[in-house]
């Protein structure tokens, strides 16, 4: 008959329970996740105004204009707050008001067909 310290029990038991919750967590975390609107992983590349995506991704002036609206962003005051999102594979520019609407929709960049979107 070999002796159990009960300490030990009480410890073992309480790691156990720790490593379930812990599992637990996780799992409600990776479902979550999985079930989250895509729209998420696009919020990288997404700046205040034209200006300052050009500033910060000098990739974003190779466009001049919203290919969504067609509106000019050099027509826009300085300054003024008018989201603009650069998508990730291929680097075009729109306002995050028009591309999010037509991602709603459509899974790929609307002017080359590059899909932003896994789905
Ligand atoms: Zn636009
Ligand atoms: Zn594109």
């Amino acid at each position: 008959m070999t002796y159990i310290d009960p300490s030990y029990v009480t410890a073992m038991a309480t790691v156990v329970l720790f490593l379930i919750i812990f599992i637990g967590v996780n799992l409600y975390l990776f479902f979550r996740r999985s079930t989250a609107p895509p729209m998420l992983e696009l919020t990288l590349g997404t700046w205040p105004n034209y200006a300052e995506a050009t500033r910060q991704d000098p990739q974003a002036a190779s466009s001049d204009c919203c290919s969504i609206c067609l509106a000019d962003y050099d027509n826009e005051e300085e300054g003024e707050d008018n989201p603009v999102r650069i998508l990730p594979i291929c680097g075009h520019v729109f306002h995050v008001r028009c591309v999010d609407t037509w991602l709603q929709q459509h899974p790929n960049c609307p002017v080359c067909r590059s899909r932003v979107m896994h789905r």
